[in-house]
């Protein structure tokens, strides 16, 4: 096979960047806006020695679980790799890749896993978004997505992941910016000004709240499922007026100290209803990373408040906080119920974030104990704690693998129960060790990469562990990502 040759695949599986993989003439192709089940007539572009990669012609015949993506830009958009997939096969695909991960890369022929949490409505779940700013042929502003695998933006203002407002704040922002001549920074050159707009809303502003309150919550909460009928009608909830309680942050990303004519477009933001929180971020460095350390707070507040599962958790622009506060709640939840506390134990968060899950835990244990690596969030999470009047938590800021073995081997702290929650290339070596030594009663891993967890997992058996319990939940409806909460036990 070579580059330009004409095939005819079916799709079988996703690779993990949610491309579809075929295989023809005993080599691997993998294919860009093909979903497993289709049937496709596939033009190879790129040939390595066992694998290759093509682009769609046709699909000759479409996959079962085929449907019309309702955003425009579903294809070329880099943030949705599964919206052409009913999001009840989402769900069955989610699930496969966490038991694959668990049985190839963590060694358990048959994990003990539970079905997956699923989402009543896959869409305006989302309550973050970062928009670059780029200019088109015709020398007109837009904002939008990255394209996969590039920095290609693609116009897209109204994410249907996302809520409503951020097209508003983006018509603004970008008004402003041929208003007053601001550029748009250029990657390339390292030239202008606007790098990107964060946009974070809380809860309130979400769709699935609205949907439930004008249908009087008729709709049933699928567990392990989808509610068919939500799912049809969720474009119903256009219609519906965008809710005015809840707030919102407006964050602009600039290759600059200062922003020409700030107050004007403060005075436009300060408009909308919820507006609470308009700040600058300083970002000089020419890199991918979005958000620079410094922050300018232009109006209002430098946070958002958000309420998960009865607690209020203010959240500032630097700060890790969950996408989807709904099923953030049912992450959390289940995190609770493996940590399975009585009021006695000693609990060490470990990636805290701005205390989410230390402050869920702190109402049922006895003492909590949180280690981060961003001192906002760290500034955050003990406000957080005062805010709700929780006086038996306590955070530290510092790299997990630094504070947990300092900790350990100079104060020779105990713990009933350890819950993680690293980024997605999972828990350092030395975490790992040290948990080993520290010997709680229970692991509890929240993970956002079922690969790493596996890894992890299977390291922490080696270590006298055993795997009680998966839950995968779904976190990222039409993307190819899932969390996972997983429960190990030490048994003495
Ligand atoms: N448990 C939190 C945050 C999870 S995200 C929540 O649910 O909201 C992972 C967090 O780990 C981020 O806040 C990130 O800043 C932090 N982090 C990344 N590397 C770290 C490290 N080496 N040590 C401690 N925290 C780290």
């Amino acid at each position: 096979m070579k580059k330009d040759d004409i095939v005819i695949l079916k799709i079988e599986d996703f690779n993990t960047e949610g491309l579809g993989i075929g295989h023809s003439e005993g080599l691997t192709l993998f294919v860009k806006d093909t979903i497993i089940g289709d049937v496709a007539e596939v033009k190879v572009m790129k040939m390595k020695k066992t694998y290759g990669y093509a682009r769609l012609l046709c699909i000759l015949t479409s996959s079962p679980d085929r449907v019309e993506a309702p955003c425009p830009v579903a294809r070329p958009c880099g943030g949705c790799q599964l919206q052409e997939m009913r999001y009840e096969a989402q769900l069955r695909f989610k699930e496969q890749k966490v038991r694959n991960n668990l049985q190839r890369i963590g060694g358990f022929p048959d994990p003990p896993m539970e079905p997956i949490i699923g989402m009543k409505t896959p869409f305006r779940y989302r309550n973050k978004a970062q928009f670059p700013i780029s200019r088109d042929k015709n020398g007109k502003l837009f904002a939008g997505f990255y394209a996969g695998r590039t920095h290609t933006v693609i116009d897209c203002r109204d994410c249907l992941l996302g809520a409503k407002v951020n097209q508003t704040i983006l018509d603004i922002v970008l008004n402003h910016m041929e208003k007053y001549h601001i550029q748009p920074y250029d990657e390339a050159t390292g030239k202008g000004l606007v790098r990107h707009v964060m946009i974070r809303v809380s809860s309130e502003m979400l769709y699935e709240e609205n949907y439930a309150e004008e249908n009087g919550n008729a709709l049933s909460i699928a567990h392990d499922g989808v509610n068919e009928e939500s799912f049809c009608n969720w474009q119903r909830a256009e219609t519906i007026p965008e809710k005015t309680s809840g707030q919102i942050m407006v964050c602009v990303v600039i290759n600059g100290t200062f922003l020409p004519e700030s107050e004007r477009l403060v005075q436009a933001l300060g408009a909308i209803p919820g507006m609470a929180s308009i700040t600058l971020n300083i970002n000089r460095e020419r890199t991918n990373v979005i958000m620079g350390r410094q922050i300018k707070l232009l109006w209002g507040q430098e946070f958002i408040e958000d309420t998960i599962g009865g607690i209020r958790f203010r959240i500032s622009p630097l700060s890790f906080y969950q996408v989807n506060p709904r099923q953030t709640e049912k992450l959390y939840g289940k995190a609770l119920e493996y940590a399975d506390l009585t009021g006695k134990e000693t609990v060490w968060d470990l990636y805290c974030g701005i205390g989410t899950i230390s402050l869920f835990l702190a109402q049922k244990a006895r003492a909590v104990y949180g280690v981060e690596i961003v001192p906002d969030a760290i500034r955050d999470a003990r406000q957080n704690a005062q805010l709700n009047h929780i006086t038996n938590a306590e955070f530290f800021v510092g790299k997990a693998e630094e504070v947990l073995p300092e900790k350990y081997e100079k104060e020779g702290i105990h713990a009933d129960v350890i819950v993680v929650d690293p980024p997605r290339k999972g828990c350092e070596q030395s975490v790992l060790d040290t948990m080993l030594k520290i010997r709680p009663e229970r692991i509890v891993y929240v993970s956002c990469d079922s690969a790493t967890l596996a890894r992890d997992l299977k390291y922490l058996c080696a270590g006298g562990y055993e795997l009680r319990k998966v839950c995968p939940t779904e976190m990222f409806a039409n993307s190819c990502h899932v969390e996972n909460v997983a429960l190990m036990s030490y048994e003495r």
